[in-house]
């Protein structure tokens, strides 16, 4: 592991329960700066984070977190795999409690031992945009970086820096 990556995973799993209740009230007041604005400085900490944080190292989507997977991505992912798709989605889909299709087990099936995915030339739109802090998609999903913050270290960090710097 890089060491800024390391001493930001690090930072983030001693730190991320004790401010679970600290970035949700962050969070509900940020929603009054939602917006183009908000989102330009959202991007800029985005693309600064993801230089320092090493996804192969973490991964930590990919084990804790079942990926909506909506029918395009069940049509181009069975079509991948050689599978008709009900097949697919009958042996690697469940509902869950939104009624959205995800993925049946955490971790997921395809996360391979060295923490790549085996069809991530076809993998789930969710995991694609995840965590949805950069793209100008910070201010759409709002309400998931809170949450997402317990799960992935670059979120918190992301948030950490906003806190630093977003009088809210
Ligand atoms: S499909 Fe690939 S990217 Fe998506 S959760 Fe599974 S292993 Fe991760
Ligand atoms: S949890 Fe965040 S930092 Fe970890 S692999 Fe997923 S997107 Fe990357």
């Amino acid at each position: 592991m890089k060491e800024t990556s390391e001493q930001w995973y690090k930072e983030w799993q001693a730190k991320k329960s004790s401010v679970k209740k600290q970035n949700k009230k962050f969070i509900n007041k940020l929603a009054q700066h939602k917006g183009k604005r908000l989102d330009v400085f959202a991007d800029e900490i985005d693309e600064r984070t993801f230089k320092k944080v090493d996804c192969l190292q973490c991964a930590n989507c990919c084990s804790s977190i079942p990926p909506i997977v909506n029918n395009t991505d069940v049509n181009r992912i069975a079509k991948h795999l050689g599978m008709k798709p009900q097949e697919f989605e009958d042996t690697y889909l469940m509902i869950d409690e939104d009624q959205d299709k995800v993925m049946k087990t955490t971790p997921c099936t395809f996360l391979q031992e060295d923490n790549m995915c085996s069809i991530y030339e076809v993998r789930p739109k969710a995991c694609r945009e995840y965590p949805h802090t950069g793209s100008q998609e910070f201010s759409n999903n709002l309400h998931l970086h809170a949450p997402n913050a317990f799960y992935c270290p670059a979120v918190f960090h992301i948030l950490e820096e906003m806190k630093k710097n977003i009088p809210v």
